[in-house]
């Protein structure tokens, strides 16, 4: 099939003009990507302290999660947050909320348990050794953003990095047990090894 000149002419204009401009005198760089983790202190949320607590564990593994629940955008993070806590303590006897960090829709990073001790669950693996990472919102039917999946990468590469977890015990929570978590549009990314990738580019070497 013969394609108009002009035609031709017009794509190829749009195919350069959509490259990356490379600037040959700067010397080839790793991708760039945000390398440094801002947290959202418990202090900061008004996380209530522990009235209890569990024997301290290593951690061995991180463990991603998705809150499970539909997360509108204008839904309030601080009163989900500080909701969250209140009902694992009364409602499930638990110590605290049962992640360690969780991350809101515009990729913010909230602590939430203290992390030396081991988080709970409501399925039956053994949470002992695991960091747990929670992305708020349920990627059954929500997408992962490019913010959020940079953020969780970060946070993951600088968890590794702190307690040396091998990147292959960076898993999701379906990979120990009956559950949809972490959700699929979460978990596909664990799934065709892009996380991992990231967060082994975002290690220290
Ligand atoms: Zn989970």
């Amino acid at each position: 099939m013969k394609l108009p000149f002009a035609f031709i002419g017009l794509s190829l204009f749009l195919i350069v003009s959509c490259a990356p401009s490379m600037n040959p005198s700067t010397p080839m760089t790793a991708p760039q990507v945000e390398t440094k983790l801002e947290l959202v202190t418990r202090a900061d949320w008004g996380w209530v302290p522990l009235t209890d607590t569990l024997p301290t564990h290593e951690i061995k593994y991180i463990t991603i999660h998705h809150g499970g629940e539909d997360f509108p955008q204008d839904k309030d993070v601080i009163k989900y947050l500080i909701g969250l806590q209140s009902w694992s303590r009364s409602d499930k006897n638990w110590i605290d909320n049962p992640y360690h960090y969780m991350i809101d829709l515009q990729g913010k990073i909230y602590e939430a348990r203290p992390i030396e001790y081991p988080g709970d669950t409501n399925t039956d693996y053994d949470v002992r050794g695991h960091a747990l990472i929670c992305v708020m919102g349920n990627y059954e039917n929500q997408i992962l953003s490019e913010v959020q999946f940079n953020q969780l990468a970060l946070l993951t590469a600088t968890l590794a990095d702190r307690y040396g977890v091998a990147n292959n015990l960076i898993k999701g929570h379906k990979d120990y047990t009956e559950t949809l978590c972490p959700g699929k549009d979460l978990y596909r990314y664990l799934e065709d090894g892009s996380l991992i990738k990231r967060v082994g580019e975002l290690r220290r070497p």
